[in-house]
């Protein structure tokens, strides 16, 4: 039995049964019979059922934002934004996967046709992150439908309930039932799902839990799917712009309180606009407003995971030790009931110090001052991860320039941490492996077929 705490009080308000093993039998006997004949239908029929997800998606909207906002603590004008997200995303694969699917001439030798179709995987796994239930699912689900394979969905315990809904709007929407199944449990319960012989999976979550994934289906040669943490980092020259530059990196480093994949976590500054940029950054950082998840003007929600709050404390208590402080008072809010924890910003860190080394996640960075972009870009490519970094400067070349040495997954000038479906989104290092959105995005749930046909 899961028990559904709400992150803002601390509170269980929900039990969910987890699936049983006898259950994922049937569930998978199912998914693989469900798909053999998805995988037959149209083109046509599967768009209409993924664009009426869509539309009874929005229609639902604050139900959908309030259940995240309850079950992970972000705050419900961003949760509201979550699922404008999942929306557009749906609607992007909609409108680009079936011109990728189309087969395609691609050549004729001695008089024999070369033509590539594409086949489905078949029932593929996704195991999902918590911070952003709905759109993060969409990645994979919608993807993986419209190109004729079953899911089969393992949410993180902490958002059960949000996929338990996504599978009922999708019911709702027309979709066979046995095409998305969702999955109620534990890590334990994932790793039984794993043990089944699925075509495919796709994780979404951390390099440690990845890691023990990638363990479990070794040897089987199936497709994955990586998306796994970052550590990311910013550097601003002395030419930007500070006041664009500090509401984009507010936004970068706090937004769901720092429980971004893509949440910058490392900030070096160029010593020439150190004092200033800390001045205005403190007034930003000061005002943004912690507490209660579902009041219109909360920028901070409490964390989604109660045990990250002691990692964030060590995190920060062993750059104190050695040597970093604070430009204005974070740590755990003792405040308010549930798992706050007020914005910590420290300054004079380096590289020896866990917060500028390992991943955080959650509303706290590290500050370094620089003397150059050579060192500057020695600093951003210190790291095991590699998922995005940004550059702020008003020379956009050479923006361009520092950002070509840098290896990440998604590099960007003035601006950080979002996405968008046009472009395959994936880490590098321990970043992730393959890609999520954009074409490759639809590629990873097909796999060629090369044809060799006489003339017609
Ligand atoms: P976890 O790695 O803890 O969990 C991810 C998923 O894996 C959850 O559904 C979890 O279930 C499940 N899981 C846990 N243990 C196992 C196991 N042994 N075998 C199989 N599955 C298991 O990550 P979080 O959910 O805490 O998410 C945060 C992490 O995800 C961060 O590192 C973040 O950067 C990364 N992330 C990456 C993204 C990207 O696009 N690159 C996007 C979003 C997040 P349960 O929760 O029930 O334990």
């Amino acid at each position: 039995m899961l028990k559904i705490k709400n992150p803002a009080t601390g509170e269980v308000f929900e039990e969910v049964e987890s699936t049983c093993i006898s259950d994922l039998n049937f569930m998978f006997e199912n998914a693989q019979k469900a798909q053999k004949k998805w995988k037959t239908t149209s083109f046509q029929e599967r768009k209409d059922i993924l664009a009426s997800f869509k539309a009874n998606l929005l229609s639902k909207k604050s139900e959908c934002a309030r259940l995240i906002t309850i079950e992970m603590g972000k705050p419900y004008t961003q949760a509201l934004h979550e699922i404008d997200e999942t929306a557009r995303r749906v609607q992007w694969f909609l409108d680009h996967f079936e011109n990728f699917l189309e087969s395609r001439v691609l050549g004729e030798t001695k008089g024999i046709k070369e033509i590539l179709s594409w086949d489905p995987h078949g029932v593929v796994v996704s195991i999902s992150a918590w911070n952003f239930p709905y759109a993060i699912a969409s990645s994979v689900f919608a993807p993986a439908l419209l190109t004729g394979n079953s899911v089969l969905y393992k949410p993180s315990e902490i958002c059960p309930l949000s996929g338990i809904k996504l599978r009922e709007i999708l019911l709702e929407s027309g979709l066979p039932k046995d095409l998305f199944q969702t999955i109620v449990g534990d890590g334990s319960v994932a790793q039984t799902l794993l043990e089944f012989p699925v075509d495919g999976v796709f994780f979404t979550g951390s390099y440690e839990t990845g890691k023990k994934i990638a363990n479990t289906i070794k040897n089987r040669f199936i497709p994955t799917v990586f998306e796994l943490g970052g550590k990311d980092p910013a550097y601003v020259c002395e030419d930007a712009n500070l006041e664009k530059t500090i509401d984009s990196l507010i936004h970068g480093i706090f937004y769901n309180a720092g429980q971004v994949c893509s949440s910058v976590e490392r900030l070096y500054l160029h010593e020439k606009i150190y004092e200033r940029f800390l001045e205005f950054f403190y007034s930003r950082v000061a005002s943004l407003k912690l507490g209660d998840p579902m009041l219109q003007d909360t920028y901070i929600g409490p964390l989604g995971r109660e045990g990250n709050i002691s990692f964030l404390n060590q995190q920060r208590e062993n750059a104190l030790k050695k040597g970093a402080y604070e430009l204005l008072s974070g740590g755990a809010s003792k405040d308010e009931p549930g798992f706050f924890y007020k914005p910590s910003v420290l300054l004079n860190t380096d590289h020896s110090m866990s917060i500028m080394k390992e991943e955080s996640f959650g509303p706290i960075v590290g500050i370094m001052k620089v003397k150059s972009d050579l060192e500057a870009v020695t600093l951003m490519n210190d790291s095991d991860y590699g998922l995005t970094a940004s550059v702020f400067t008003e020379d956009f070349d050479r923006g361009k320039i520092i950002l070509a040495h840098i290896e990440s997954g998604s590099v960007y000038v003035n601006s950080c941490t979002h996405l968008s479906p046009n472009l395959p989104w994936g880490g590098r290092k321990h970043s992730g492996l393959g890609s999520t959105l954009s074409l490759l995005g639809i590629e990873e749930f097909v796999k060629p077929k090369s044809w060799y046909l006489p003339p017609s």
